[in-house]
């Protein structure tokens, strides 16, 4: 089997990483950073978003695992005093391969240029670069609304306890193939009118943003942030595709949420 590892580059998760080596190679696995079967990120959940990224083009082949340096995280689940239990599994192949949804974001241009594609573990939000975002929503071809305000978000299951939450969205599991849009400080008043709560979208339908003002716009993909200039739609789907994680033992959603932000007592929540 061969496996990479993405560290965050600070002191321990590098000393974690050299460690993994070790350990991985005495188990006659192979380190191969081009094709890895097995992504080990070693840091917090931005260091697994990175590794997403990178092997974004190889998702069918390649799981994911993640090692907390820092806090808790959602991707970044296992302790790094686990190290070791964590390779020797990994050596014997002793893990399930969980999937999870992805969005599927694609911008495209007034001009000719090509539109460019994107897949998110997150999510992707819009904004504009000067004053107010003004967007027509349209839901599966039809027009829903014109949102005017700070911006725009939409995520992934597993992107709902992120950015998303922080916007008010729900918390959905990430058994359930969706998409969720939620709204940035919009203006509502008595000319203008939104429809004020996060809408969450099915596998099957689409959502496209049309500019009303300003063909320029900055879209983040996860951490990826990039200024769009004479945007003509940006539009966001349920991905065919899946992130794969390799999953060692049963740490439930719903626990992993308990723990996260509410205490993290040890009590066992099934789900
Ligand atoms: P980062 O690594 O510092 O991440 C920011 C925080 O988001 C960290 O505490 C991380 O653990 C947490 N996080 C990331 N993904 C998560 C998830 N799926 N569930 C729960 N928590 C999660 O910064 P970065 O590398 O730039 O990461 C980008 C991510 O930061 C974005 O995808 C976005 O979701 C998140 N973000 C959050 C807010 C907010 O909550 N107000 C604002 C901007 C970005």
């Amino acid at each position: 089997m061969k496996y990479t590892i993405q560290s965050r580059n600070d002191e321990l998760s590098n000393r974690l990483m050299d460690e993994a080596i070790d350990y991985l190679n005495g188990f006659g696995l192979v380190y191969n950073e081009d094709e890895p079967d097995v992504v080990l990120s070693i840091g917090g959940d931005g260091t697994l978003l990175h590794a997403f990224h990178k092997y974004s083009h190889r998702l069918k082949e390649t799981a994911f695992v993640g090692i907390h340096t820092g806090h808790l995280g959602f991707y970044a689940d296992w302790k790094p005093s686990e190290i070791e239990k964590l390779v020797i599994s990994i050596a014997r192949k002793e893990f399930d391969v969980i999937e999870y949804p992805l969005l599927d974001v694609a911008i495209n241009y007034r001009s000719n240029k090509e539109s460019s594609h994107y897949l998110a573990l997150n999510e992707s939000s819009v904004k504009s670069p000067e004053v107010t975002l003004v967007m027509d929503v349209e839901l599966n071809g039809n027009h829903f609304e014109r949102f005017r305000g700070d911006g725009l978000c939409m995520s992934t299951p597993s992107g709902s306890t992120a950015y998303s939450k922080a916007l008010g969205g729900a918390l959905v599991h990430p058994s359930l193939p969706s998409m969720q849009l939620t709204e940035m400080a919009s203006i509502n008043n008595r000319v203008f009118r939104t429809v004020g709560s996060p809408l969450i979208l099915p596998a099957h339908h689409k959502c496209v943003l049309k500019p009303v003002k300003g063909p320029d716009f900055m879209v983040t993909v996860d951490h990826l942030q990039l200024l769009h200039k004479d945007v003509k739609s940006i539009e966001y789907i349920v991905s065919k595709e899946k992130v794969r994680f390799a999953r060692f033992r049963p740490f439930p959603f719903w626990r992993r949420v308990r723990d996260s932000f509410i205490e993290s007592n040890g009590r066992n929540i099934s789900g």
